[in-house]
């Protein structure tokens, strides 16, 4: 069976030296806000290009922490809206409804599945103040013309950089495109911690300092509480690994390149809908290849009998969770299409070129 992530493998790589840093961790005695995730932080804000970097719990705090901070600083309030993209996966969502914030679910573009940039200011009214966007499956999503949308606003650009750490817009990294970005490292994304963790990284030294108390129950000084806030922190050990893993980041990205490029290149079926190739391949990260086919079920049932394990990102949007049912009636064809349509394909630094011809043959034999 070619699985679908070995998290086991992607990590073997690394196990000598994550054994290492663990036995650091547990023999120094100190296990959070210590030099680790000192040391993360900066690391990450020098690979990201941006001013700061604040090491959190996990990537939806991530996301909670920003609009949190916006909200203190008295940019944004309670009943605010704030744009994004419908086919996102839920967390983009919840961050922004936690926050007493309204999410404004706008289409995607069904080549990049990110943001159809031309409904974006029809989404627009006078209680709009952010955009969330979302480099999904690790593309970019960054252009001269949402920058001109949110000056003509007075919007604040939010990047769910959850998947596309690494990814570039010219010379400038995701993360240090918009406002604030928020970065996920659970285990499963491109740079996995062996737990939970994550991060907001910023050019504003005002939301930098608040995101910073807020996860630290709203305290810039011990026992003196400016915010009513969270306990959010990443921890010593996370930070560590991420420390041991993050210099290995940019060759990992570029081997879900080669694999990326190989499976447009080698797979032929007039009934599966490739992803495009960006014209600047490091606009793309591939944290997900993710292929579209009419009976997108039958294709994975046909894959799974062929020992080929496929996943869905995602099969059910946000505006049809039960959890939302208020947008229940929100009518959104091109990100309900995309969902019943879209399937993953095994893509991971450590997949070998046998993997590769099992899977390219399978779905060219379908
Ligand atoms: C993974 C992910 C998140 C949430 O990150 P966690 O660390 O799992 O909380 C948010 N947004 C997107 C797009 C993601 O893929």
């Amino acid at each position: 069976m070619i699985k679908f992530l070995n998290l086991h493998k992607v990590n073997s790589k690394y196990s000598e030296e994550l054994k290492k840093v663990a036995k650091e961790v547990i023999d120094s005695g100190w296990y959070v806000k210590g030099k680790h995730v000192e040391k993360f932080e900066d690391n990450l804000k020098e690979y990201v290009g941006s001013k700061y970097a604040v090491g959190v719990a996990n990537g939806l705090d991530a996301l909670r922490l920003i609009f949190k901070a916006y909200i203190e600083l008295g940019y944004m309030k309670k009943g605010d809206e704030v744009i994004v993209p419908a086919n996102t996966y839920i967390a983009s969502i919840l961050a922004i409804t936690d926050n007493g914030l309204v999410p404004v679910l706008v289409e995607p573009n069904i080549k990049t599945y990110n943001l159809d940039i031309s409904k974006i200011e029809q989404s627009i009214s006078t209680k709009t103040k952010a955009i969330l966007i979302v480099h999904l499956y690790g593309r970019v999503f960054w252009s001269e013309e949402l920058v001109n949308i949110a000056k003509k606003y007075s919007l604040k650009i939010v990047e769910d950089n959850a998947q596309a750490i690494g990814a570039k817009f010219n010379n400038t990294n995701t993360g240090n495109l918009g406002d604030a970005a928020g970065f996920s490292f659970y285990p499963g994304k491109n740079l996995g911690a062996l737990g939970d963790g994550g991060a907001v990284t910023t050019n504003d030294t005002a939301l930098s300092t608040a995101v910073k108390a807020i996860a630290n129950y709203g305290s810039e000084e011990k026992y003196i509480n400016k915010y009513q806030g969270l306990n959010s922190r990443l921890d010593e050990m996370q930070a560590a690994f991420l420390n041991v893993k993050l210099p290995f980041l940019d060759e990992e990205n570029e081997m879900r390149r080669k694999i990326a490029e190989l499976y447009v290149k080698s797979i032929e079926n007039p009934s599966i809908i490739l992803p495009e190739l960006p014209s600047n391949s490091r606009e793309h990260v591939w944290h997900l290849f993710v292929v579209r086919t009419k009976n997108r079920d039958k294709l994975q049932e046909y894959l799974l009998k062929e020992k080929i394990e496929t996943l869905i990102h995602y099969p059910v949007p946000p505006h049809k969770q039960e959890a939302y049912k208020e947008m229940g009636n929100l009518k959104l064809p091109i990100t309900e299409k995309i969902h019943d349509e879209v399937l993953s394909l095994p893509l991971s630094p450590i997949q070998t070129e046998d993997d590769m011809e099992i899977i390219i043959n399978a779905l060219n034999n379908y």
